[in-house]
């Protein structure tokens, strides 16, 4: 059963007890411009109570604000029942909750085009707030005043971004000077919500517009503190050059490639990023450069095991057209990367500390530089076995007899 299928038989059943149900929201947005929604949601009049008693497996884990999830095999479906949410202290959560009509549900959501409702059953469309004709024209509007709207809620300018870089609309002017107006008032938002949105726009193909849309409205300029602006040429530039499917934490990259590590990492602690993330922007950052340089079979080799290594490459690719330098060294790297294919990269040393120990290395500072430049000739192609490493270690010793004595 697909997602779709299971939010129909939702609606069917509910249908079947007597209450008002409808698919709603982003789906039915994407079901007109034929793309794929991403999850299929339900609104009804039906209350938190009575879909619970409804259907065998549910959680009720938003029940108070109107949502339920029902479970459908592997599926999770949400059903909300029809509300208003009004008294948004902080610009951020609706301190009340009333079950309503469609209609007003409708009015509460943030864009037209995501303000529709749609019976699957009579296949109809339902539309308050103009959302169709927006579609047509290819804009994302509020429903109601935008000033009013944004004020409700601060990330909804950044919604407003998020939905026009991924699905290639413009926003509609008003709309648009009330995000200008209202951007410095973005940060009141938690950084998680923000990254939400931002990851949004960054992994979309269409990033460098979403850029150029943060910038021109003042929303890059207030989530980054200021940082980008006299760089943003540049970045949106390198975001165009990345490829079509990037993660996250590779867009953050792009971004900031033209700042120090640490400042970039610094201005996206706002995000709350997780471990990984962080580490693979400083992966991706502190290396820039490295696969321009004549790296030695040792080098590539490590370099090659590192988890980001596929990313670095699309990086460090980005970063010579944006700044219309070649691509050469980069076409020359793969070429060598392809003959190592089935290569061990990171195999066992042949030789470890007891051995080491065994051939009269000395405990201490120097048995740890002994085994990394063993390790090194042993990548180099240099040592093919024990013995060669043997004989190798011999001389090393040899050469640095006075090494721990000095
Ligand atoms: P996506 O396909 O990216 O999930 P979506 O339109 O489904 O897009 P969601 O964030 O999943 O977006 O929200 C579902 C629906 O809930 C929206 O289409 C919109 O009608 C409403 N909505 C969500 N967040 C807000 C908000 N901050 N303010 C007003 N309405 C919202
Ligand atoms: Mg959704």
């Amino acid at each position: 059963m697909t997602n779709k299928q299971a939010a129909i038989r939702i609606v069917r059943q509910l249908r079947d007890a007597g209450f008002e149900a409808m698919l709603a929201g982003g789906c039915v947005r994407d079901m007109l411009l034929k793309r794929k929604p991403k999850d299929y949601d339900v609104a009804t009049d039906a209350k938190p109570n009575d879909v619970a008693k409804l259907f065998r497996r549910t959680l009720k884990v938003g029940a108070k604000f109107g949502v339920v999830v029902v479970l459908i095999d592997k599926i999770q479906i949400e059903v909300a029942t029809f509300r208003t949410e009004s008294g948004y202290a902080d610009g951020r959560h609706p301190s009340r909750v009333r079950f309503t009509s469609p209609r007003e549900d409708a009015a509460r959501r943030d864009f037209t085009i995501n303000a529709m409702f749609f019976d699957p059953i009579a296949k109809k469309v339902i539309d308050y707030y103009k959302g169709q004709a927006d579609l047509k024209k290819r804009v994302i509007r509020t429903v109601g005043k935008p000033a009013e709207r944004f004020g409700e809620d601060y990330l909804r300018m950044l919604r407003a971004v998020r939905f026009s870089t991924q699905i290639g609309f413009a926003i509609e002017p008003k709309t648009k000077a009330a995000v200008c107006d209202g951007a410095k008032n973005i940060t009141k938002i938690s950084g998680e919500r923000i990254a939400a949105e931002l990851e949004g726009i960054l992994v979309s193909p269409n990033r460098a517009e979403g850029l150029e849309l943060l910038i021109e409205t003042g929303l890059a300029h207030h989530i980054f503190s200021g940082c980008g602006c006299p760089g943003a040429g540049f970045a949106v530039r390198m975001l165009a050059n990345l490829p079509k499917r990037i993660d996250f934490a590779l867009g953050l990259a792009g971004l900031f490639v033209g700042f120090e590590t640490d400042f970039a990492l610094g201005k996206c602690e706002l995000l709350k990023l997780s471990r990984n993330q962080e580490k693979q922007i400083e992966f991706l950052l502190d290396k820039r450069g490295c696969l321009l340089k004549e790296l030695s079979l040792a080098e590539l080799k490590l370099l090659l095991s590192e988890p980001y290594f596929e990313d670095l490459f699309a990086l460090q690719k980005a970063i010579q057209k944006a700044s219309n330098q070649t691509v050469g060294p980069l076409i020359k790297l793969r070429k060598r990367i392809k003959q190592l294919k089935g290569v061990e990269l990171r195999p066992k040393p042949l030789l470890n500390g007891h051995d080491l120990i065994a051939l009269g290395a000395v405990p201490g500072p120097s048995l740890g530089q002994l085994a990394d430049e063993m390790y090194i000739a042993q990548l180099e192609g240099k040592l093919q076995s024990a013995d060669d490493a043997k004989q190798w270690v011999t001389k090393w010793l040899q050469a640095h007899k006075n090494y721990d004595s000095v």
